[in-house]
């Protein structure tokens, strides 16, 4: 996969639509069944119109027969001494700020120096994006938002890294990046912005060296599997105000407040955790 793709593979169709001719099909996060959009229980049928021969024709199957889907529970991991650490450098940067159309996202500068290293792996920061409420679930527990940092080795294999988010004080990085998300354009085309240099690090809880881990995938369209997730077990606080930022720029781009995919079948993957 090239950098472009990865890119888009987060939900960007029309970013470089500039430089390259394709459209994927639109989706949304709505959660209803048999709804008039592309809802999430479609999003595996949903199919592109230009393409007549299967596999081409349903870009998102994966979505729905794919059995290492995320998000999950992350309740009942396994303590596993053995897991290796992270280590986590993000440099402070002046990076893109945009707005996907599904998602508040940062893309990183050119250049870039960012990366998430776990054991002999070093995965490149690419960029990191909103959900609204948490994606990945504790329990019973669901936190009021979840951050993704998305790193791509050049061999094209994916890690996430996910921050749980709950409601107290203010985040300042957070802040920055909410104000400088601009809304789509008059033909719902994402839109991307520059601003001021930002402290990546600022978004991430102190301890970071408890986390759960897992084999999953992309949790948007085409939900492709592959991707080792990294969960920090201690949550990063935002205030009220910048969560209801959060939820109006979520309205504004696909008409409900949450963007967020429900859990998906564990399917018997283990969940490992570093206690
Ligand atoms: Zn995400």
């Amino acid at each position: 996969m090239n950098f472009k793709k990865i890119l888009c593979l987060m939900g960007c169709a029309l970013y470089f639509s500039m430089s390259v001719s394709f459209a994927e099909p639109h989706w949304v996060h709505e959660y209803e069944q048999n709804s008039e959009y592309n809802s999430q229980p479609d999003w595996g049928s949903i199919e592109d119109a230009s393409q007549d021969t299967i596999p081409a024709k349903y870009p998102y199957a994966e979505c729905g027969i794919g059995t290492h889907q995320s998000p999950i529970d992350l309740s009942n991991e396994i303590n596993s001494a053995s897991l290796n650490g992270l280590s986590i450098n993000y440099p402070r940067d002046y990076p893109d700020y945009y707005n996907t159309g599904h998602a508040p996202q940062v893309n990183v500068s050119t250049n870039y120096s960012g990366k998430l290293k776990v054991g002999n792996d070093v995965f490149p920061l690419v960029q990191y994006h909103l959900h609204a409420p948490s994606e990945h679930i504790i329990g019973a527990t669901k936190f009021a938002a979840e951050l993704h940092f998305v790193h791509v080795k050049a061999d094209g294999k994916i890690a996430v890294l996910g921050v749980l988010l709950k409601v107290g004080r203010s985040n300042s990085t957070l802040g920055t990046i909410l104000a400088y998300q601009l809304p789509l354009d008059n033909l719902g085309e994402a839109q991307h912005n520059s601003g001021p240099e930002i402290d990546p690090m600022k978004l991430l809880p102190e301890d970071k060296t408890h986390f759960y881990s897992y084999a999953g995938s992309l949790t948007t369209p085409p939900c492709s599997e592959g991707v080792s997730w990294y969960v920090l077990s201690h949550p990063v606080e935002i205030s009220q105000t910048q969560l209801d930022t959060l939820k109006s720029i979520n309205i504004a781009n696909e008409g409900f407040d949450y963007n967020n995919r429900v859990t998906q079948g564990l399917n018997g993957r283990v969940v490992s955790g570093k206690k």
